[in-house]
C-alpha cells in the first residue's frame, strides 16, 4: 500500500520516501506526492532522486507505481527524494476543479450526466449526456461558472461513510462509473456548489482557477455533447 501524500497535502511539491519494490522501470514507494493516472486525470511527472518519472499509474487498488524513463537502479529499502513537475500538476489541479464546477452547473441546469472527461494541463474536455444542444446556453453556464470562481469558495476534501455519501443527490454525476466498493468515500466539496465522490487532486480555493474559457463545443451523436475548455 502506498500512502497518498497528495490526499494529505495536494500542494506537496517534494517529498522523501523509501523504495518498496521495483519491476523493470516501475518503482513503488512507501509514500508519494505523485498522483496516478485515473478518473480522467493524467499521471504526474517529475523526478525520483534525479531520475525522470514519465508517468504515474495505479499498480493495484492501493498501490501507486512511478514509471521511470529508464530501467530502475533503485533497490528496495533505498531512500529517494521525489520532485513533481509542479507547474504541470498545478494546472491539472486547476483544470480538475474547473471540470467539477462545470459538471455541477450543467447537471443543475439540465440534469446532464457526465459520460467522460479528460483533464490535461493545456486543454480539457467534458462529455455530457444531454439531448438539448444549445451553444448559447452552454456559454451561459460557463459564465455562471466564472461568477462562482469570483466568489472564491473553499474546496474541501474529506471522507464519508459510503452509505451516507450515496444518499446525497448528485454525489456521483458520472453516468457509468460507480464509486469504488469501499467503506469510506473521499468527497470533494466546492462549498455551496458541488459535492462529488472523487479521488483526484484539486485546488484549495475556487478562485485559484482564475477563469474558465470555453474553447469548442461538439455534437458527438444523439445525446452526447463534448465541451473543450482551458484556463489562461
Ligand atoms: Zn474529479
Amino acid at each position: 500500500m502506498t500512502r497518498r501524500l497528495f490526499w494529505e497535502d495536494a500542494y506537496a511539491k517534494e517529498f522523501d520516501a523509501t523504495v518498496n519494490s521495483v519491476d523493470g522501470n516501475q518503482v513503488v514507494l512507501d509514500q508519494t506526492a505523485f498522483n496516478p493516472r485515473g478518473g480522467g486525470l493524467l499521471g504526474d511527472i517529475g523526478t525520483l532522486s534525479g531520475v525522470k518519472v514519465t508517468d504515474t499509474i495505479k499498480a493495484g487498488e492501493d498501490t501507486i507505481a512511478h514509471v521511470l524513463e529508464t530501467p530502475s537502479t533503485f533497490a528496495p529499502g533505498k531512500p529517494v527524494h521525489g520532485v513533481l513537475d509542479w507547474d504541470r500538476r498545478h494546472r491539472i489541479m486547476r483544470m480538475h476543479t474547473s471540470a467539477h464546477l462545470l459538471s455541477a452547473i450543467f447537471h443543475k441546469q439540465t440534469g446532464a450526466l457526465i459520460t467522460g472527461n479528460q483533464i490535461e494541463p493545456d486543454k480539457s474536455r467534458i462529455d455530457f449526456s444531454l439531448d438539448d444542444f444549445d451553444r448559447e446556453k452552454m456559454l451561459v453556464y460557463c459564465s455562471q461558472a466564472n461568477e462562482a470562481i469570483t466568489m472564491n469558495p473553499p474546496v474541501k476534501t474529506y471522507f464519508m461513510k459510503r452509505e451516507e455519501a450515496l444518499k446525497i443527490p448528485g454525489i456521483t454525476k458520472l453516468a457509468s462509473v460507480m464509486p469504488p466498493d469501499v467503506k469510506e468515500l473521499r468527497i470533494v466539496e466546492i462549498e455551496g456548489y458541488d459535492l462529488q465522490a472523487d479521488g483526484g487532486v484539486h485546488v484549495k480555493n475556487l478562485g485559484e482557477v482564475g477563469k474558465i474559457e470555453p474553447m469548442k463545443l461538439e455534437n458527438k451523436g444523439k445525446s452526447n455533447r463534448r465541451m473543450y475548455f482551458t484556463i489562461p
